[in-house]
């Protein structure tokens, strides 16, 4: 799995940092590529990479200010022109009043789109999907308006068949093997065998925290403790910035101290960053964070798999 940033701005675009906007290729687990949040002008950045609007399934607003929206209907619009015949259906989770703004907005501009959208509008924790690999949950957050961060949770998978062993009983690779991986017991030559003395150990499934525009509060510390992946916005970097963060709901260099510090996320990207700093005071940040995770400044384009 991996994510590349398609805009990793604050509020307005700048020269180097578009809106916020980025997408999580999930094609080897689930056959599909989300995108999290459409700041203004997200499809033509898309244009700049190999991400195939079509391949994305399932978009997640966090809230609806106009930094996180205002590429929706362009995005939207031109997925239809880029489709095959057949249908994708699209599903758009967020705050309540998403459906509204996009179906608005598609009415005024007379486009009808060639699939259908689905809409899943938050007004509290919830778990959004629960499927057999995957499960998302949404969490309120403290911004001025209503916003959402949200928590992948890749469920653990079984481990490797031990193809050796099962040779060894005269099972040769086929068919079989899958019903073995997936039934606890399996016959063979009158004898009972338990699946799992052919697998190896269970394979954990990843974690991944999103937190879009808020302020600090001590929850979130918990939403993001067991994360293997935390992807935050830090619109303040510099510490003496902290009264900016406060007074305008955002996070600063000081609250992320404060979430890593509980934190074993191996990776950490900061996004929604001001356009105040520049890359001496980037290196800087970095520099001086004590933590036992990697953690990265993100900028527009960047690609991380893990
Ligand atoms: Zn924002
Ligand atoms: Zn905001």
């Amino acid at each position: 799995m991996e994510v590349q940033f398609l805009g990793t701005g604050a509020g307005l675009p700048a020269k180097f940092r578009n809106t916020q906007s980025f997408v999580f290729d999930f094609m080897q687990e689930l056959k599909e590529c989300w995108m999290f949040d459409c700041g203004e002008a997200t499809q033509h950045q898309i244009l700049k990479t190999n991400i195939k609007p079509t391949k994305i399934k399932r978009i997640f607003i966090s809230h609806l200010h106009a930094d996180h929206v205002l590429g929706l209907i362009g995005f939207l619009s031109s997925r239809s022109f880029l489709l095959d015949k057949k249908e994708s259906e699209v599903i758009i989770y967020g705050p309540k009043g998403i459906k509204e703004f996009i179906e608005q907005n598609l009415k005024f501009t007379f486009c009808s789109l060639t699939y259908s959208i689905k809409y899943i509008e938050i007004s509290e924790e919830a778990c959004i999907i629960d499927s057999k690999t995957v499960g998302v949950y949404a969490y309120p957050l403290r911004h001025n308006i209503d916003c959402f961060g949200y928590k992948i949770v890749f469920k653990k998978q079984k481990g490797s068949l031990n193809a050796e062993k099962l040779m060894e009983l005269g099972i040769k690779p086929g068919p079989f093997y899958k019903k073995i991986k997936e039934e606890d017991q399996f016959e063979y030559n009158g004898n009972i065998y338990n699946s799992s003395d052919f697998l190896s150990e269970d394979k954990p499934g990843k974690e991944i925290a999103i937190i879009p525009d808020t302020k600090y509060f001590s929850e979130l510390d918990d939403i993001v403790k067991n994360s293997d992946v935390i992807i935050t916005e830090c619109t303040y970097l510099r510490a003496t910035d902290e009264s900016h963060a406060r007074k305008n709901y955002h996070l600063c260099i000081t609250d992320i101290h404060k979430m890593l510090s509980n934190s074993k996320a191996q990776k950490v990207f900061l996004t929604h960053i001001s356009a105040r700093y520049d890359k001496s005071t980037e290196d800087e940040v970095i520099e001086n964070i004590n933590s036992s995770s990697e953690v990265y400044i993100a900028h527009d384009f960047d690609k991380y798999k893990f």
